[in-house]
């Protein structure tokens, strides 16, 4: 299957029902689909080889994407938040094609050559031209590259992954299938539209021909607002908006009553986060989705039911579930391996493999895969049942004499502590045992960061090596826009915060 027949098949299902909606636009499956071929069309017949996009969420991004799949030609999302070098530079790697700007974005690019800028509104008038020819992609390649999407940039500088019109459509079939979303249901979607969730939820959404509510960009008000006042039955989160909406949620009592699924991921979840979730949103089942832009997404969940009977249960090994990324999707296989690449006994801890038709780990200059498998460069381990723990990227793993720490287990006693709104767990160099533990913490509103009170916390709870040597107090933490922790300038500040003592 290829990424314009999910679209076919829906629109055929749905037609005149409203496909997505951002603010007082809205288009339906009849029109979403209408629009993509009759705009394929045109970039078919203009011989564009990538399309790439500048702009915030807007119903002409759905559009867009579908008509790039029907002409056969990838999709490039940009990421509107980056400095115009960093865009230079990502324009330079598109090599030719078509830029689509939004009007508001306003940037001072200077464009390649062979890279032509056109705003949105040029590109909605050709995709409502009726004397276009129309494209309806049914013969694009599997193998067509579908997508190049810059990888969020968290460890180092962002690389471009190469996504083909096989891995997506693998992908939404299998999850749409665990899910069970059906076409009467709706969905939130605030993740940005250069993030693989982004994409993806477009192409989820579409196959189970549900109905898409789009936000430009996160703000926890207006995201409990609309998601009240357009009754939307699922949603999709980052941690670090969870936490937020939990804020509104007690600022604007009233919950979220349509909200049957909530699906988080993109970065760890800190437990002590995902228990108030669950305790303020008693109607809400809940989805844990770990995924990488090189795997299309989601490779593992950990389901409603997974929740329900952790949170239920005295067993610790059972309750510690809540901390989990859940099992591996039924089409793709999970391998934890050590450094020699053999795989390790249950239990035991290890670089995270991953085999399945969605898995592309594919870059413009080479490919990561293996025989099939493909490294995450995750830690984590598998437990007897088949749940996935992650103990975070392999560059934030603190070693300390020998021992390998995850940082996650310490941040999340931290979190605990009523003083600490957000804290920062990492490794920094030590003379004596190749690295320590520090932390950087955020104090909760009423509250300060104590070092001793939290040192001695932290000794309560875990083994004496995880206590921190230093806990800085600091007013802010840095994240990038999809909230990600920046782990690598946390550690910079720490340095520097010895340097200037
Ligand atoms: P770069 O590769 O440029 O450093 P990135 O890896 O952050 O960027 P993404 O592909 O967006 O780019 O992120 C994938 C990573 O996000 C995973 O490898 C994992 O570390 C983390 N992640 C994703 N989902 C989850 C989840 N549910 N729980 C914990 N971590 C997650």
């Amino acid at each position: 299957m290829n990424i314009p027949m999910l679209l076919e098949m829906a629109a055929g299902a749905a037609d005149d029902r409203e496909a997505v909606r951002c603010g007082d636009e809205a288009l339906t499956y009849a029109e979403l689909h209408d629009r993509a071929s009759v705009l394929a069309g045109r970039l078919s017949a203009d011989g564009v080889e990538n399309v790439a996009l500048l702009a915030l969420n807007s119903v002409d991004v759905p559009v867009l994407q579908f008509a790039a799949a029907a002409a056969g030609i990838p999709f490039v999302p940009l990421n509107y938040r980056l400095t115009d070098a960093q865009l230079d530079a990502a324009l330079e790697r598109l090599g030719s094609g078509l830029l689509v700007t939004d009007d508001g974005a306003g940037r001072e690019l200077s464009l390649p050559a062979g890279v032509v800028s056109v705003p949105s509104a040029e590109v909605r008038a050709w995709s409502t031209d009726p004397t276009s020819p129309r494209c309806d992609g049914m013969d694009v390649s599997g193998d067509a590259v579908a997508l190049k999407l810059f990888t969020s940039g968290t460890t180092g500088a962002p690389k471009t992954a190469l996504i083909r019109h096989r891995h997506l459509s693998s992908y939404i079939v299998a999850t749409v299938e665990f899910l069970g979303c059906g076409p009467e249901e709706s969905i939130l979607v605030s993740v940005p539209n250069y993030h693989i969730a982004g994409v993806t939820s477009v192409l989820s959404s579409t196959y189970s021909g549900r109905r898409m509510v789009q936000l430009p960009t996160f703000e926890p008000a207006q995201w409990v607002e609309v998601a009240r006042a357009e009754a939307v039955t699922h949603a999709m989160v980052v941690p670090t908006m969870l936490n937020r909406i939990l804020d509104e949620l007690e600022r604007a009592p009233g919950g979220l009553p349509h909200l049957r699924s909530l699906s988080y991921g993109g970065g760890r979840m800190p437990v002590p986060v995902l228990e108030r979730a669950l305790a303020a949103l008693p109607g809400t089942s809940f989805v844990n989705a770990y995924g990488l832009t090189e795997t299309s997404s989601t490779i593992a969940v950990l389901g409603p039911e997974d929740h329900r009977a952790a949170l239920a249960s005295s067993d610790p090994e059972v309750r510690a579930r809540l901390g989990s990324v859940g099992r591996p999707l039924d089409s793709v296989e999970i391998e934890v391996r050590d450094v020699l690449g053999q795989p390790v006994p249950v239990g035991e801890s290890g670089e995270i493999f991953v085999r399945g038709d969605q898995i592309a780990g594919e870059y413009a200059s080479h490919s990561a895969v293996v025989d099939g498998w493909y490294p995450t460069r995750d830690r984590g381990r598998l437990d007897a049942d088949g749940y996935l723990f992650l103990e975070g990227r392999a560059d934030d793993v603190i070693v300390r004499g020998g021992e390998n720490i995850s940082p996650g287990e310490i941040e999340d006693v931290l979190l605990a502590h009523e003083s600490v709104a957000e804290v920062a767990v990492v490794g920094v160099p030590d003379t004596e045992w190749g690295e320590r533990v520090e932390a950087m913490a955020v104090a909760s509103e009423g509250h300060v960061i104590d070092e001793a009170v939290l040192q001695e916390w932290v000794r309560r709870h875990l083994r004496s090596t995880r206590v921190p040597s230093r806990v800085i107090a600091t007013a802010v933490l840095p994240y990038n826009e999809t909230g990600k922790l920046l782990r690598r300038e946390v550690k910079q500040s720490l340095r520097q915060e010895v340097v200037g003592a």
